[in-house]
């Protein structure tokens, strides 16, 4: 089973460029070309908090404004009626914003109706756009408006797609800033002075934001662009007060999935404490995650994070142990990249470059973490780092440099996971230096915390000058060079042993997936075209111009038999061989010694960062994969 991860951008056509990552996990085997494409479709959104460029920040003057949401329910339907009060400009004119969208074709803003004014001298007036209003006022005087959010049609399937869109239901709604809240125009970092007031919350609903829990009337200060990418819940949530060095974590839940409550409270709090405890951080005074359902297919899970939580959206039969792996993942982006500075500015643009480590360093500690946690066993994690490096050595296009990875990337979901690979292994492969170097006393953990403490620095930005300097008291000015090397050159990152006297290498000699054939346009088209002379397929008797009347083939496995029945002529045949490259690839591999005490398990394990021998949760052992 290999985990999918794709991501991609958007800008955002108003309020200047919004940059916004998406990305997907999950466990899928790709029966047909089609399911792949179709797995590329379905994004979950995951809004780069700290990512957007704002290269000047400028002091500006704080807005107030004042919410009141109140749930109307009818029936099956339920809908929020929302008034907004704010101060309109000296010009008597305030240009209005309406959400707009988020992925391609959800429009946001078909969702508000109803819009009128509530003050007096106040006029509501369409602009060419669908989404901007324009308000007349008297000059500085209080306007008052109202609007309704309406959901999808009750009964709509829930996707992970589903919750772009206010999710309003007679018992619960759950919506993203972005989709709730019409407010005046200004810039994204404008700091806000909110009243929030919750009415008529029916009795018994949990009440939950990002500003606060069971709170029906909040006083908020943030910006305006944590205030749209904070999620406001209510309704039938079960919420679990989780105490973490002496700060709550709320795990807020409803429906039923294929595990307990329990469960998945123990798993948030292992994995936030072991997070937590790395960064040395826990100024989290409100903190919370999510967990959804869908009436997706098993292995179609998702994260999103948002302002001081985090939503994760699974199907109603997952088990929380297959999805391990993207929970640990998207937690730590709360810090990487989202407190370590936004992406450095280069020519206007960021530095998209940037990606081996905000998604490749969070990739590697989403299984360090597991490990140091207890959530895998040291078995899962060697199988992880095999399966890693077995994906990025065998990837056809391991050796592109960053320039060319930056240019392919929105494009080709092979090269965006090529920045997951190389970064991973990049830190597997630093952190194995400097724990050497210092005789085991610092690591990467270290290099981590450093960029977090500068990163506190008003205006710092993340870029790989800032990440060689947190490398060079540990590793000098091999930082640099390894950057310019494995990164810029796109040299191949060595797969070195990890795991000490506890593990035998090998090499083996490896023969990566390879059709033989263009297998994608052959299956649209069932006309077998582009075998490659000397390929399995062309030796099993695999011709351009034979009909392919049955038969299939499974994505990325040479170890699969494909078999397909073709028409020739008027000679029908089966043609079976298996996917794999003539060719082999050195491919290094690590096996745990089968008889290794508890001693020289412990040893190993202290190498990886894990103190104390981590208990196991007495549930069957989980495993990743
Ligand atoms: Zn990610």
């Amino acid at each position: 089973m290999k985990a999918a991860h794709a991501q991609s951008y958007k800008n955002h056509p108003v309020s200047g460029r919004i940059l916004r990552r998406q990305e997907i996990a999950g466990s899928v085997l790709f029966e047909t070309p089609y399911l792949r494409v179709a797995l590329l479709l379905y994004v979950v959104l995951f809004p780069g908090t700290g990512l957007v460029a704002q290269p000047v920040r400028e002091r500006l003057p704080v807005r107030e404004l004042t919410y009141v949401v109140e749930p109307i329910i009818q029936g099956d339907s339920c809908r929020l009626r929302v008034s907004l009060t704010f101060r309109g400009d000296s010009s008597g004119k305030t240009r209005l914003l309406l959400p707009l969208e988020w992925s391609d074709g959800v429009d946001l803003y078909k969702a508000i109706r109803n819009l009128r004014s509530l003050s007096e001298n106040t006029k509501i007036e369409d602009t060419k756009e669908p989404h901007v209003k324009t308000v007349h006022h008297r000059p500085n005087q209080r306007a008052s408006l109202t609007y309704e959010v309406v959901s999808q049609p009750p009964g709509t399937k829930l996707t992970r797609e589903t919750y772009h869109y206010p999710v309003l239901r007679p018992s619960y709604f759950y919506v993203m800033g972005q989709a709730l809240w019409v407010y005046p125009d200004m810039p994204e970092s404008t700091p806000l002075q909110l009243s929030l007031h919750w009415k008529n919350i029916p009795d018994g609903w949990a009440l939950i934001n990002s500003f606060g829990l069971s709170k029906p009337r909040q006083k908020v200060k943030t910006t305006l662009e944590k205030f749209r990418k904070g999620t406001f819940l209510a309704g039938d949530y079960r919420v679990k007060t989780i105490i973490i060095n002496q700060e709550p974590l709320y795990a807020v839940t409803r429906g039923s999935f294929g595990f307990s409550d329990e469960e998945f409270h123990d798993t948030v709090k292992q994995l936030m404490q072991f997070t937590r405890d790395l960064w040395s951080s826990h100024d989290f005074p409100h903190y919370y995650v999510t967990m959804l359902p869908t009436d997706d297919p098993p292995g179609r899970t998702g994260g999103e994070g948002r302002t001081n939580s985090f939503t994760l959206f699974m199907p109603k039969d997952a088990t929380l142990s297959k999805h391990l792996r993207t929970l640990a993942h998207e937690l730590f982006h709360a810090w990487n990249p989202q407190r370590l500075g936004d992406f450095e500015v280069i020519g206007g643009v960021e530095d998209e470059r940037l990606y081996w480590f905000s998604e490749g360093f969070t990739d590697y500690y989403a299984s360090v973490l597991l490990l140091r946690a207890g959530l895998i066993s040291l078995e899962d994690y060697v199988a992880g780092y095999n399966s890693l490096t077995k994906e990025y050595y065998t990837s056809p296009i391991r050796l592109l440099t960053v320039a060319e990875m930056v240019r392919k990337r929105q494009t080709s979901y092979e090269v965006d996971r090529l920045f997951y690979k190389r970064g991973a292994l990049l830190a597997h492969y630093w952190d194995n230096a400097i724990r050497s170097r210092t005789n085991n006393k610092s690591s990467l953990d270290d290099v981590m915390r450093s960029l977090l403490k500068s990163a506190k620095a008003r205006g710092v930005s993340l870029s790989h000058k800032r990440i060689a300097d947190a490398l060079r008291p540990y590793l000098g000015e091999k930082g640099v060079s390894d950057i310019e090397k494995y990164i810029d050159r796109g040299e191949l990152v060595p797969a070195e042993n990890f795991f000490g006297m506890c593990a035998i290498p090998e090499v083996i000699n490896y023969h990566p997936w390879d059709m033989g054939f263009e297998a994608d346009t052959s299956s649209r088209t069932r006309v077998i075209s582009g075998v490659v002379p000397g390929s399995n397929a062309h030796r099993a008797g695999l011709r351009d111009g034979q009909k392919w009347v049955s038969g299939g083939f499974v994505w990325d496995d040479p170890t699969r038999l494909t078999k397909l029945t073709v028409i020739e002529g008027d000679t029908q045949k089966v043609v079976q061989f298996y996917p794999a490259a003539r060719e082999s690839i050195p491919l290094p591999q690590y096996k745990l010694k089968p008889d290794l005490s508890a001693a020289e398990r412990a040893q190993c394990l202290s190498q990886l960062g894990v103190t104390s021998a981590p208990q196991k949760p007495d549930r069957e052992a989980r495993s990743l994969r």
